[in-house]
């Protein structure tokens, strides 16, 4: 089964409508590049993806369940904020905005949901915190607060923090687009290399050199439905 499977999916912020029928699926180990115009509805899918915003319409399977419902009895019933809790553990979300905690070490970031949400042991969670750093090249900055990195390290914080809680899959919102141009590659590299690791990725992102490089489907979003899916190279024209 895929990893996601939406079919029709459809939801309104009032009356307006933001997702009109979206149909999309990504299969385990796949990177699948999301683009398209602001305001097309890829940011909200990614929510409905992660269960942040409900679906109210069609159905959205993501790992092998109706997000917001279980099937019981021939019936559907709808999940507690604890269920919720329990199945966004399995899903990291990266943003835009690095949402990093000021007062706290890159160490401590990373370590919290293992500590906070998984119930780990404190010298447990640093010790699998750190592994995750170093996956991310930030051995040496483990100690920092966020405002000693630059916006590219914090990114990368940011990732080792969704790593840390050992997701089956990885929802990236625009992961660059809030960085300065020359920070932009060293968290591709890693987004690359967990790509590499075999990580199950959807990627919203205007980096088009990246979806060609490493997405394995390219979608394109428009006015809340997706207009075209396949292979990156059937869809950009070489240039
Ligand atoms: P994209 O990620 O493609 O830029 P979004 O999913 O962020 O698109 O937004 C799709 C549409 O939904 C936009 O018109 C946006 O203004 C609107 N929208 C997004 N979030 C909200 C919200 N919380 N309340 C009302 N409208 C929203
Ligand atoms: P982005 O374009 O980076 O996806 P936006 O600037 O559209 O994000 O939205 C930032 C925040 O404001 C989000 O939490 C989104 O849900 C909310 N939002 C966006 N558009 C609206 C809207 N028209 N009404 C209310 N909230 C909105």
């Amino acid at each position: 089964e895929p990893v996601v499977l939406a079919r029709g999916v459809r939801m309104s912020y009032g009356d307006t409508e933001v997702l009109r029928g979206v149909d999309f699926s990504v299969a385990p180990g796949e990177v699948s590049c999301v683009i398209g115009p602001s305001g097309s509805g890829k940011s909200t899918f990614l929510r409905c993806v992660n269960g942040l915003e409900p679906v109210l319409g069609g159905s959205l399977r993501v790992l092998g369940e109706e997000v917001g419902h279980t099937l019981r009895d021939g019936k559907y019933h709808p999940w507690t904020p604890k269920r919720f809790a329990e199945f966004r553990t399995k899903i990291g979300m990266v943003f835009q905005r690095f949402n990093l905690f000021a007062h706290q070490s890159a160490l401590d970031n990373v370590a919290c949901a293992p500590i906070h949400v998984a119930g780990m042991p404190g010298d447990q969670a640093r010790e699998l915190a750190m592994e995750h750093l170093a996956r991310v090249g930030l051995a040496d900055h483990a100690h920092k607060r966020p405002h000693q990195l630059s916006g590219g390290q914090q990114q990368r914080v940011a990732i080792a923090r969704a790593l840390a809680m050992s997701p089956t899959l990885m929802l990236f919102d625009e992961p660059t687009s809030a960085l300065d141009p020359e920070l932009v590659d060293e968290v591709l590299e890693v987004m690359k290399k967990l790509a590499l690791d075999g990580m199950t990725m959807v990627v919203v992102t205007h980096e088009i050199g990246f979806a060609r490089e490493v997405g394995d489907t390219l979608t394109f979003f428009d006015e809340g439905v997706v207009v075209e899916q396949g292979p990156p190279a059937d869809l950009l024209a070489a240039s």
